[in-house]
């Protein structure tokens, strides 16, 4: 049995320079928790060439999505920013990841924070009907330098809200936050400012931060996510792991090279 499944690419769509998204087939067999992320990638020159990607899709869904960044001169992406609709990916037959309700304590609100392409587990996430059993509310944060590099977010907020299933179930539990560093928008700044000033709480008109009924998911720069976890532990949060769960978990968005 060879180690990845040979997916085929259904549709691609470019939101940016820098940012893609696509859809291809799942097997039957390919089984992962909302969150999770798997090696995907292509075969070059006779050999698989592989990566860690977020599934952006639910794992109800039939089929698989991933959003994904274009690096210039990187090795998958380079090639990965061309495929089209027809093309073959390949994907690793095992998902993992920290980024699920079972690492996190029970509690009321749950906090999705992101930036790039690490909003890509938490497109899944809010899918997941579950979630919305577990928690009151849901705050998920999308962090952009540019405006432009939002879309990809708003349009999976958009069809979920619209959704004649989900539409009703998150009505009133998902609240979505987009913010922008460079350029004007209704939300701006970045996402440990807008948490430690409270901004983002008085923007939503909610309670402040509160480590009884907060939980949180973290994906990011590592950067970001190192400034966030300082800001958390500093306020008596802990992080929570396959083991033990915590107030919070975090995943890198990418690793630098
Ligand atoms: C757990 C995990 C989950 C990931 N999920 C995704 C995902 O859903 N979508 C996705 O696009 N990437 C994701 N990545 C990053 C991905 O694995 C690759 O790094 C990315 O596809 C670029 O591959 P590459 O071979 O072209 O360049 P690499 O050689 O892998 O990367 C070159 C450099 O590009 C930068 N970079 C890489 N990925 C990103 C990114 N996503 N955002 C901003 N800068 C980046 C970094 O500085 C890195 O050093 C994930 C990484 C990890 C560890």
């Amino acid at each position: 049995m060879s180690a990845f499944y040979r997916e085929k690419v259904l549709s691609v769509q470019h939101w940016t320079d820098t940012l893609f998204s696509f859809r291809a087939t799942r097997d039957a067999g390919f089984r992962f928790l909302n969150g999770q992320f798997a090696m995907i990638g292509l075969e070059v020159d006779g050999r698989p060439l592989m990566r860690a990607y977020s599934m952006a899709s639910a794992n109800h869904e039939e089929e698989l999505e991933f959003f994904s960044i274009k690096v210039a001169h990187g090795p998958l992406t380079s090639r990965l920013q061309r495929i089209r609709q027809g093309d073959t990916i390949l994907v690793g037959r095992k998902a993992t990841g920290t980024l699920i309700t079972d690492n996190l304590i029970p509690g009321e609100r749950l906090l999705l924070l992101s930036t790039g392409t690490g909003l890509a587990p938490f497109a899944s996430l809010i899918k997941d009907p579950e979630v919305y059993d577990r928690f009151e509310r849901i705050v998920l944060v999308h962090g952009c330098r540019q405006v432009s590099e939002l879309a990809y977010g708003e349009e999976v907020v958009t069809k979920l809200r619209d959704d004649e299933l989900f539409g009703p179930l998150l009505a009133d539990k998902l609240v979505y936050y987009p913010t922008v560093t460079r350029e004007p928008f209704r939300n701006r700044g970045r996402i440990t400012d807008l948490i430690s000033s409270s901004q983002l709480f008085n923007d939503i008109g909610e309670r402040p931060l509160d480590l009884e009924t907060d939980r949180i998911m973290m994906c990011g720069s590592p950067a970001m996510l190192e400034e966030l976890r300082q800001m958390f532990d500093g306020r008596g949060f802990a992080e929570g792991n396959h083991s033990a769960p915590g107030h919070y978990v975090i995943e890198k968005a990418f690793v630098e090279r």
